[in-house]
């Protein structure tokens, strides 16, 4: 089996959930014991939060490749940076490394094309519904209609994952507000919903949407786990 390196701590709410599925899959894959190979490297989030706050990019790919170096030097067959939003600096951590670096919006655009859908909505922090590093990596790549939420909208999203759940704290009525979010989105034409941000799945249920869900959190830990049982990439 190969050995998985996370990036996490980004927030460290959502870490905990791929650890878990990572074990999980393993374990429901081989039986008995087993379980996944995993080297986590956390990083103090209020060390990424202030620069990315700031739009100033440089230091958190700096962070990142530190971390990426040091996962791949200790040993990790395959990195993982366990947050949308930090993918904003993901071509500067690939080539620094000479493993590969499993892309999160690429695990999820193969789920959404297995599924044979090409109109999505994309949930996360502003800067994964309004920087072109996750929407153009969808529509340029895998042909995906990207569809976001008004400015509002975006804007409720953001301060609930920063405010909120990158906190642990979860609101019934930020949930009743995502829900009617998704459902604009799905009167627009949206045939799936992208839970673009890690910590989403903590309170958004698949109960709250219409259309199949794609949470990234679970899809990225699907894909590395599938990297470390097969030895190679999709
Ligand atoms: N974990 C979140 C994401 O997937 C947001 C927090 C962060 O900026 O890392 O985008």
């Amino acid at each position: 089996m190969k050995t998985i390196g996370l990036i996490g701590g980004m927030s460290w709410e959502s870490t905990v959930l791929y650890y878990q599925a990572l074990n999980r899959i393993v374990k429901r894959e081989l039986g008995g014991h087993h379980s996944a190979k995993i080297i986590l490297y956390s990083v103090d989030f209020a060390e990424i939060e202030r620069p990315m706050r700031d739009v100033n990019w440089q230091p958190v790919a700096d962070a990142m490749i530190d971390a990426a170096q040091r996962l791949e030097n200790a040993g990790a067959d395959v990195i993982l940076i366990c947050t949308n939003t930090v993918h904003q600096v993901a071509p500067d951590v690939e080539v620094a490394l000479s493993i590969p670096l499993l892309h999160i919006a690429d695990a999820a655009a193969d789920r959404v094309k297995a599924m044979g859908l090409n109109r999505v909505a994309l949930l996360g922090t502003a800067f994964t519904m309004e920087l072109p590093f996750y929407r153009e990596r969808l529509a340029d790549l895998y042909k995906l209609q990207v569809l976001v939420p008004d400015q509002n909208d975006r804007a409720f999203l953001n301060s609930a994952i920063f405010d909120e759940l990158v906190h642990g704290v979860v609101k019934e009525e930020s949930r009743t507000r995502m829900k009617s979010i998704i459902a604009a989105l799905v009167d627009q034409g949206a045939e799936g919903v992208i839970l673009g941000c890690t910590e989403l799945p903590m309170i958004i249920r698949p109960e709250d949407s219409p259309v199949p869900l794609f949470d990234t959190t679970q899809i990225h830990a699907e894909a590395a786990a599938d990297f470390a049982l097969k030895g190679h990439l999709r």
